[in-house]
Formats: structure tokens, sequence, C-alpha cells
């Protein structure tokens, strides 16, 4: 084991972080948190320091830490065959059996799954696909993309351009021009606090529509969207929501791509964010919860439609040019054979659905009424805590007074962890399906004292 110091300096002085505030680090004025072993909820630093972690990694440990049914899977497939490519027909058991069991857990009309490595590259591979596709359809000017304010869908060059948070964007001269950003169905932050939540969703609709007609219905080949928008805040949209976009949609041959990163394989209580939502996509991309981050790999699983026209396409024009090397990599796939093995075998779906709804519960009574908390909203295992500087007048603290990120350090001192969201004042919760009732009062009991011990 190296020293600590050696580790803060070869980490200083060689590792380039994401999503951090690089000069910050490089001074050291930020921790160096380094996670040596997990288990259950919780994983251990190197000082020995026991977390709760309330955010499963990247809302992504789904099954929980130290799991060795996908463990010994990852070994075992790595002895057997480390690497074979998925080009041309190739294939090995492992990805062809997650494919198997990917469809089965997905919609109906889903017909096939490309394996892919990240969220982020799954949604380029979606995009790409839907220009083929229009391209294929004789459509060629069909290729503009609607994505919705404060939707995060990855932050590659299309990806981070279809994302809608500002520091995405910033000085990395995105988005691209092909991309359109609509209104979130943020009812809590909407302007017209008149409006009904029925009014709301009518409002969001006739937005879209008018966006789509001012761009010409010609132009526009898709949009994309979470079930429940994540790290834009946590905001699980109002009932009627999917149904009046998926109309109008509809209404001029738009196609709908569900953003399942966060959602898909249980995280709402249900196989996918679409089954509860009755979203019929014609793609959905999947990542984080598809191996519970115990090895990277994400997916495109197409529909029946969609799938029709790239077969033609490859009648009329070759092989499709679109493939990593590490496609469906062996390792990977063995490790979400092994993860939805264990999903099901721990009836992690139904579990997320209780006490999801326990933790969502528990956590409105510890803070619901608390000054400066302004909602408490969640769907499943997720659950965001907005805060305010006034809640009659939905008002943010001053942009220096942010509380978000003080909540979330003085929480961590008290052993749990959750995310201060990129955008927003907002503490968001996403723990790993495996939840029990009593880790759920201990983060609400300690988020009501994390609080307390700031304002
Ligand atoms: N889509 C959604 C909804 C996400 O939440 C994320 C990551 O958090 C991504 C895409 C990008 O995934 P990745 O970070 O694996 O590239």
């Amino acid at each position: 084991m190296l020293k600590n110091d050696t580790l803060d300096s070869w980490d200083r002085d060689n590792f380039f972080h994401p999503s951090t505030h690089l000069a910050q680090h490089a001074r050291g004025e930020s921790p160096s948190r380094i996670i040596t072993t997990g288990s259950g909820c919780h994983i251990e630093d190197r000082n020995g320091t026991r977390l709760l972690d309330a955010f499963a990694g990247l809302y992504c440990v789904n099954v929980g830490y130290g799991r060795r049914e996908i463990s010994d899977a990852i070994a075992a497939q790595a002895q057997e065959l480390a690497y074979y490519h998925s080009y041309a027909g190739h294939g090995t058991e492992a990805s062809i059996t997650l494919a198997k069991m990917v469809l089965d857990r997905a919609p109906d009309h889903m017909s096939k799954v490309y394996f892919g490595l990240s969220g982020s590259d799954a949604n380029e591979t979606n995009i790409k696909l839907v220009w083929y596709y229009n391209n294929i359809l004789g459509r060629p000017e069909k290729k503009k993309i609607i994505s919705r304010w404060r939707g995060y869908h990855g932050s590659g060059l299309m990806t981070g351009s279809l994302t809608g948070l500002e520091l995405f964007h910033k000085k990395f001269d995105l988005p691209l021009a092909q991309v359109i950003h609509t209104e979130a169905p943020y009812f809590y932050r909407r302007e017209d606090t008149s409006m009904s939540e029925a009014e709301f969703v009518a409002d969001c609709a006739a937005k879209l529509e008018a966006q789509i007609l001012d761009e010409g219905p010609e132009t526009i080949a898709a949009f994309i969207g979470e079930p429940v928008l994540g790290t834009g805040g946590i905001v699980p949209p109002p009932e009627e929501y999917w149904d009046a976009i998926q109309a109008v949609l509809a209404k001029y041959d738009i196609l709908l791509i569900a953003d399942e990163v966060v959602t898909g394989f249980g995280r709402l209580g249900s196989m996918f964010g679409s089954d509860h939502y009755g979203m019929r996509p014609d793609i959905i991309t999947i990542a984080k919860g598809l191996t519970s981050a115990y090895a990277p790999l994400s997916g495109s699983i197409i529909s029946d439609k969609v799938w029709k026209v790239l077969e033609q396409g490859t009648d009329e024009n070759g092989p499709i040019g679109h493939g990593w090397t590490y496609s469906a990599h062996p390792i990977g796939a063995a490790a979400g054979v092994a993860n939805l093995k264990l999903i099901d075998e721990l009836g992690l779906v139904e579990n997320a659905g209780k006490t999801g709804a326990y933790f969502n519960a528990v956590m409105r009574e510890a803070v619901g009424d608390m000054a400066h908390v302004g909602e408490v909203r969640g769907e499943g295992m997720l659950c965001a805590v907005e805060m305010v500087k006034d809640s009659e007048k939905r008002q943010f603290f001053d942009a220096g007074e942010k509380v978000g990120p003080s909540i979330a350090a003085a929480l961590l001192s008290e052993g749990v962890i959750a995310r201060a969201m990129p955008q927003g004042d907002i503490l968001g919760f996403a723990p790993p399906l495996c939840l029990s009732q009593s880790e759920a009062d201990e983060i609400a009991a300690k988020t009501a004292s994390a609080i307390r011990s700031v304002l």
C-alpha cells in the first residue's frame, strides 16, 4: 500500500479528474478522496472511514458493493477469454446471452441491442442511427434533435450538446447547431405559479409543438429525454407529461429516445422508466444499472420500426459503418449477465419501489417542513431536496451562498454521501436498490441534522 502522502502528491501531479475544479485540486485545496473497499450500501476510504453511499457512486452501483456473484463472473470471463471483438458477426456467449436478457426485460416492441461502453457513447450511437435511419428513408433534411433544458445525456460532442446544463457547454463551443432545447417538466420551477399541473403539461407540449413548427417538422428527427430528469435536479415529471409529449412527436413523425441510463433496470421500481410512465420509445439508452458499474458497459435498445430500416440500409449500402473495438466487451457482458440475474434473485426492482417509497416518505417527514426546504420530490430510489432562501417565493440563495454543497459536506462528516447537484441548489439521493428501511431512516435523520448544522 502506498503511503497517504505519496498517494496525495501522485494524485495532484498526474491524475486529470473528470468534473473537477482542476486548479483547486492541483493546488491541494480540495481533498483527494481515495476509496478502498465497499460492501452493500457502504464504502470505506483509505483512512478506514465507513460511509453510507446514498448516491450509489454516480447512481450506478445498483446491486450494492462487494457482490461476489459479479466479481467472480468477471474473473472467470477474464481467465477464459478476456477479449474478442463483435464485428462482422463475431461474439461471445456472454454478449449473446446478455443481449437476450436485456431484450427479455425490455418493452415488447424492442428488437435488438447494440452494446457500447458508457452512457455518452450510447447516446452518440443513437444520434448516428437516427440520422442513418432518415437517410435510408430518403429524408436527409430530417436531422435536428430536441432535448430538454436540464436534461443530461453525456459529455461528448453531440451528447454534451444534448445535455441542457450550462456547465457542460461553457467554453466548449457547445451546443452543436443540430440541437434544440425545449422546456423541462419542472413543475416546482414553473414561471407562472398559478398554473395547475395539467395546465403546465399542456403548456410544455404547446411550446414543443411551436418549436417544431417554427423549425419545420421535416427537419426534426428525434426527441431525447430521461423519464425522470436526473443530473438536472432529480425531477419526476407530472403524471400526464409523457403522454402529452408523445402525442406531439407522433403528429410530426419524430422518434423518441428514452435515455434510461439512470432509470433502466429498476431504479423507479419498474424494470424501465418507460414502463413506469407508459412511454413507447423508438430507442432506449442503457448503461449504469446494466452492470451496476462493476464493468463499463452501455447499450442502445432498438425498436422493430428502426431496426427494419437499419437492415434495409445495409442491404443497400453494405455493412453499417459504426462500431467500437470494445463494443460488447466480454468482461462487461459477463458482469451484465451476473448483475441482471442478481437483480432478479434479490428482488431489487420490487425493493426499489417499496423501500424507495419508504425512503421518500421518511425524507419528506424529516426535512419537508424545515424553513429552507422548498421541495422534497422523488420516485422509486431517487430523491431530491431543493433548498431555497424563501420557500414562499421559491427564491434561491444568492449564487455565492448556495447551501447544497455545505449541506452535502456536513452530511459526509456524519457518514452519508449525497450529491450537491450541478445546477440549482439541490441535494440528490440515489442509493443502491438494496437499501434497507433502517438505512433510509439513517439518511433522512442525518440529512435533517446536516441541514440544521448549516442553516
Ligand atoms: N445519460 C444519463 C441520463 C446520465 O445520467 C448519464 C450519466 O450520468 C449519461 C447519459 C452519460 O453516461 P456516462 O457518464 O456513462 O457517459
